[in-house]
């Protein structure tokens, strides 16, 4: 249902999505083992940060009177929109415990945010995979 306006800037908008590129190209450097680990780690890398501070998610900051909270879009899963408070916002909840829960359930809240985590979570573990030796190269 929140396929709302992500598309307002057109090419500024689809520029923000380099990290499912990167991630493209990690999943080819896994299928083509003439890539080696450097090459992994570094692609790796690419997308693990560009999920947490560059990936166009949902605010989703808690604003009064708004059930679904802010709906500017965000830079990547730990940062909110531009206004200052909501980026603090995110940090905050991973810092304070009883907040982890919800920020936890944030992660999948929609399909953008489901998709961006969950490459985060894929190129975390591929980073981790390329670190151990043999694993990757052959
Ligand atoms: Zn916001």
């Amino acid at each position: 249902m929140a396929t709302s306006g992500a598309r307002n800037k057109k090419l500024g908008g689809l520029g923000q999505w380099w990290g499912v590129l990167a991630g493209v190209l990690l999943i080819a450097a896994w299928v083509n083992k003439a890539a080696g680990p450097a090459v992994v780690i570094g692609l790796s890398a690419l997308v693990f940060l560009w999920c947490f501070f560059q990936a166009p998610v949902t605010c989703k900051a808690d604003v009064r009177g708004r059930v679904d909270g802010c709906r500017n879009n965000a830079s990547g899963l730990l940062l909110g929109c531009h206004i200052r408070q909501h980026r603090l916002q995110k940090l905050k909840m991973l810092v304070a415990r009883r907040q982890v829960r919800a920020f936890c359930s944030s992660l999948f809240s929609d399909g953008k945010a489901t998709v961006v985590t969950l490459s985060g979570l894929g190129s975390f573990a591929s980073g981790l995979a390329a670190m151990i030796p043999g694993v990757v190269a052959h």
